[in-house]
């Protein structure tokens, strides 16, 4: 396993549409072991595979809480059957934005179908934390982030931030 670079705002990258897994393969395998490495050790809770630059339609997710066994979760192909017209908000942030976050209101349930590591088909109703984290990484297979659910002026003012510190760091490099 090994570390990946978790790719940042402004990386235009971010923007593009993931392709559908076609072949779960070794590579494939390797891809999923290492987006766990890079999420335990930012650390998240959930990553897609566009944020460390590769984009196939895979998410890696972990929501047990610190006092709680690991519970790692892959979905590969995920696709959004069923949102609830219920609401809910939640403060979200993004290892690919860091340090900033935001109230985001989302559909409160969802089903998903998606494929899990060994290729079999699953299905899953999701609610709560759940509901968002997987409406927020599948928005990354579809190029779209949080910042993009939230007033035009902030989202404006956080690209505005974000691109600066890139500049920057262009700059002293
Ligand atoms: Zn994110």
């Amino acid at each position: 396993m090994a570390l990946r670079d978790i790719i940042k705002l402004p990386d235009k990258r971010l923007r593009l549409v993931s392709k559908p897994v076609g072949k779960i393969d070794a590579e494939l395998r390797r891809l999923i072991d290492d987006m766990f490495e890079t999420m335990y050790g930012a650390p998240g809770i959930g990553l897609a595979a566009i944020q460390v630059g590769i984009a196939k339609r895979v998410i890696t997710m972990d929501l047990a809480k610190k006092d709680e066994p690991r519970d790692p979760q892959v979905f590969i192909n995920p696709e959004i059957l069923w949102c609830s017209e219920e609401r809910a908000t939640y403060e979200e942030g993004c290892l690919s934005i860091p340090e900033y976050y935001e109230e985001v209101e989302r559909p409160a349930q969802v089903k998903v179908a998606y494929l899990d590591r060994d290729g079999a088909k699953q299905e899953i109703d999701a609610n709560g934390l759940f509901a968002t984290c997987l409406q927020h990484e599948i928005d990354h297979l579809n190029g779209v982030l949080f910042i993009d659910h939230i007033s035009k002026l902030k989202r404006a003012r956080v690209i505005k931030k974000f691109a600066k510190a890139a500049k920057r760091a262009e700059a002293d490099a």
